[in-house]
């Protein structure tokens, strides 16, 4: 370590590369967070990297070795490139993805989901710039909703059940992760449910929202059932500002805003407990263009971001001035019109990683 690296403050961050295009959109992103890092000084990232996907079914046998649960215990960020589960042997395909597993492993109850569109990029909606926070571990999805079992199941084969579960706790700490963000923004949250049909379970989503909303009075809130939100946003979406909404409404909504705002290679995410988060982008592995040079880094980049600016509320604020350096030098290098072929650009992989890297603190 030289003298200069002695003096900044070292933080371990895990990195998974994933699958298909993991394996270089992880890269890409691990180059912009030194470099960014670097730009902003004071603080420095030591990686760690750990095994996952298809590459640890070839080195332990297993797409998510206990090794690298142990290694994340101890780390309180980490980026995860995307998996293609459905190309791992049959044994490991009816088991939850590494994603999903590691989710519910640590309790990642948040997932945040940012819509806004970047200037130079195709995009419906182009004055979007919403975040969608989706509660990310009941509700009526099946593989995380019970501690035991499958919260779906068929008493005969011509009858199939679908249990949904909302609790009190798990609604006021999604409801926090809102209200914080929208203190931090534009001070508004929008609660959406379907307390017409589902009236107990988003119901009581609704109700405690808007119980924790009143320990926030500088924040707006107002409510939608998840109809009318879906048809709003497309009508008005920039109107919005944090949306959050119980765990299937989310995952729809959040695809729904990502598309209008921009398309898949953009939409960055992170799931997230209060003392944990993964950096995720909301796309696969893409397996079509995999190994080509063609992936659109973008949303795993602007994902670590968010990362970072979580890193910078907690550890340091040098990691928040990273991720303001990070967005600003995405946005600048599509504005000059360099992109990749998804953004209808012709740049690959590499060159627009290059663009980024060239423009960070400009
Ligand atoms: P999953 O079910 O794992 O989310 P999927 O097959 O539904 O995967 P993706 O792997 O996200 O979807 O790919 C959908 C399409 O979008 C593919 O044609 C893929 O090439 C394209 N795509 C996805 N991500 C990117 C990216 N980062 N850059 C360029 N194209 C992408």
């Amino acid at each position: 370590m030289t003298d200069e690296t002695a003096t900044l403050q070292h933080h371990r961050i895990g990195i998974l590369e994933g699958d298909g295009i993991g394996r270089e959109i992880v890269p890409a992103t691990r180059t912009v967070v030194d470099a960014a890092v670097a730009a902003a000084g004071g603080v420095a990232v030591d990686w760690v990297p750990l095994p996952i996907g298809a590459a640890a079914i070839d080195s332990h046998g297993t797409p998510l070795p206990e090794e690298t649960l142990e290694s994340l215990a101890g780390l309180d960020a980490w980026i995860l490139g995307p998996h293609d589960s459905a190309s791992y042997p049959p044994q490991f395909r009816g088991e939850l993805t590494p994603g999903g597993r590691i989710r519910k492993h640590f309790d990642l109850y948040a997932n945040i989901r940012p819509a806004c569109a970047l200037p130079g990029a195709p995009s419906v909606s182009p004055e979007m710039d919403l975040v969608v926070v989706r509660e990310n571990t009941e509700g009526f999805y099946a593989d995380r909703n019970m501690a035991v079992g499958s919260g779906e199941f068929m008493p005969t084969p011509d009858i199939a059940l679908a249990v949904g579960v909302v609790t009190r706790a798990a609604c006021e700490r999604i409801a926090h992760t809102a209200f914080d963000l929208a203190s931090r923004r534009r001070k508004r949250v929008t609660i959406v449910h379907k307390a017409n049909v589902l009236s107990h379970t988003t119901g009581l989503f609704r109700d405690v929202c808007e119980e924790v909303g009143r320990l926030y009075p500088s924040v707006t809130v107002d409510d939608r059932h998840v109809d009318a939100m879906a048809a709003l946003l497309v009508r008005r979406g920039e109107e919005f500002d944090v949306v959050v909404t119980e765990n299937m409404f989310g995952d729809i909504l959040s695809d729904l805003a990502a598309e209008l705002s921009g398309s898949l290679g953009t939409a960055a995410s992170i799931n997230a407990s209060r003392t944990k988060a993964m950096a995720q982008a909301a796309h696969g592995a893409a397996p079509d263009i995999a190994g080509l040079g063609r992936a659109n880094p973008v949303a795993l980049i602007l994902s670590a971001a968010m990362l970072l600016d979580r890193l910078g509320a907690r550890v340091d604020s040098h990691f928040t001035a990273a991720a303001r350096i990070i967005e600003d030098a995405v946005r600048a290098t599509i504005a000059a019109g360099t992109a990749t072929a998804d953004l209808g650009g012709t740049a690959s992989t590499a060159e627009f990683t290059a663009g980024v890297v060239a423009r960070l603190g400009a």
